[in-house]
């Protein structure tokens, strides 16, 4: 999938810009509800942005957002610390500050109930969606249902975690809590960490999963339904006349020469990036990027690995098995645009794998990736939602675009099937 086909006839009904997760997820309900699409991209193939090496976790019953009561107070004693969770970088963004702004808004406790009873609405609406599409197109992406455990390494945060578990059984996620002995039984390969650990929650409904592959299978079932994919593409301008966007131009990254498509409807899905292309057309969309770390290490000929998707709570770190690899994610710097590694940060990521996995696979073979979270103050996208008639964006997933991203696309899909894309939708 990384060659650039030539795309003979490009008009279509719906022009989905971005072929992410999210993008890619809308394309396919399009195609399905008899719609003409074609998805831009400025890079070779699909997912291999954001949506490239996540966590792998399809965590609807963890689904609150960073968002939360406690969060400014933790956030302030991580402030500034290099291999701390969240690293926050002033800079002389107003952007920045405006998102820091409406976040602290976000962490009061009505916004936070709210904001969590809609992100789990959202994400388990997507979590049918996506065992949906693995039946319906038998699509194979390394996934596994058996749960994400969460686990704590103090009992002040094990007991602080039992509000989250009332809660969200309020709203019907069954979400166990769960002693060292039922972790151990759990996750086996836990064992040499056990003496750190005094509880957890376990979530059996959740569901993990090779974000990446999974776009790129889904982007061959929307090529057989004769969707249309333009890659080395990259979206310069949106143009608008009187509340309507006219076409959308592009600049072929392979020959920079310049083109000019044009569709009934557009559908911006360009995670971070969505943003700085909107501005000009007057929306503001308030997402700004939240980098994050992944690192991949092999585990073929290794026993040590878990099978279990697992947070480790204390440090936000996510372990997911996916087929001969184990991702570990984890870390959130608001620190702009860069892409950059900062050592610190990613070898934390690999130290702790050893310390509480030591025989996982093999370390020396690691590779690390960062990605840029499109992140919103309340980690709900913005879907709908926009000024101009024949616009709807599908951006701003946050820390879960994984999760959220095909009930997303499927219920944007259906709203623009039935006319009325440009409402809030959640
Ligand atoms: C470290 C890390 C761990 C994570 N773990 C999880 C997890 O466990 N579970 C979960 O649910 N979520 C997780 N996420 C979040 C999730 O990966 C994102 O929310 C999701 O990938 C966003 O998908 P998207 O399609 O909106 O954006 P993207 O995947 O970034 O897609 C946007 C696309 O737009 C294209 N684009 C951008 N600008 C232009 C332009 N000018 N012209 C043309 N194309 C353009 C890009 O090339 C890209 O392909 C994690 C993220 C990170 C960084």
């Amino acid at each position: 999938m990384t060659t650039n086909r030539p795309v003979a006839d490009l008009s279509a009904d719906v022009l989905v810009l971005g072929a992410g997760i999210v993008g890619v997820s809308t394309a396919y309900y399009l195609a399905k509800r008899g719609k003409s699409v074609v998805v831009v991209d400025q890079l070779p193939g699909p997912a291999l942005d954001t949506s490239f090496a996540n966590g792998g976790q399809i965590s609807v019953c963890h689904a609150e957002p960073w968002a939360s009561p406690d969060a400014p107070l933790k956030v302030l004693k991580w402030l500034m610390h290099e291999d701390s969770p969240l690293l926050f970088r002033p800079r002389l963004d107003p952007m920045q500050w405006w998102w820091l702004v409406s976040w602290l808004a976000e962490c009061r406790p009505a916004r936070f109930k709210q904001n969590t009873l809609d992100i789990l609405k959202l994400a388990t609406l997507s979590r049918t969606k996506i065992q949906e599409i693995r039946a319906d197109e038998s699509l194979v992406y390394d996934h596994k249902t058996l749960g994400i455990l969460h686990f704590f390494r103090s009992q002040k945060a094990f007991d602080g975690a039992l509000p989250m578990v009332e809660l969200m059984a309020q709203f019907g996620c069954e979400r166990q809590l769960v002693d060292r002995q039922r972790i151990l039984e759990i996750e086996p390969a836990l064992a040499g960490a056990a003496s750190e650990i005094v509880g957890g929650t376990y979530t059996a409904e959740d569901e993990s999963g090779d974000a990446h592959q999974f776009t790129v299978e889904l982007t061959k079932v929307c090529e057989r339904m004769g969707v249309r994919f333009l890659y080395n593409h990259q979206v310069v301008k949106l143009d608008a006349e009187m509340g309507r966007v006219t076409g959308v131009d592009l600049r072929n990254l392979t020959d920079a020469s310049y083109r000019t498509l044009k569709a009934g409807h557009y559908v911006m899905a360009m995670g971070s990036f969505s943003q700085a292309l909107l501005a000009p057309l007057g929306v503001r969309p308030n997402i700004y990027p939240a980098k994050g770390y992944s690192v991949t290490i092999p585990i073929a000929g290794h026993n040590g690995a878990p099978t279990v998707s697992l947070t480790d709570d204390a440090y936000k770190i996510v372990y997911t098995r996916l087929g001969d690899r184990l991702r570990v994610a984890g870390t959130a710097e608001l620190s702009g645009y860069s892409r950059d590694i900062n050592r610190v940060r990613a070898e934390a990521l690999l130290n702790r794998t050893r310390e509480v996995f030591p025989s996982a696979g093999n370390f020396a073979e690691a590779t690390f990736w960062t990605g840029l979270r499109p992140t919103t103050p309340s980690n709900l996208p913005y879907l709908g939602r926009s000024p101009l008639t024949n616009l709807s964006l599908n951006a701003g997933h946050g820390t879960l675009g994984w999760t959220m991203g095909p009930g997303s696309g499927y219920l944007l899909a259906e709203a623009i099937v039935a006319g009325d894309p440009r409402t809030t939708l959640i």
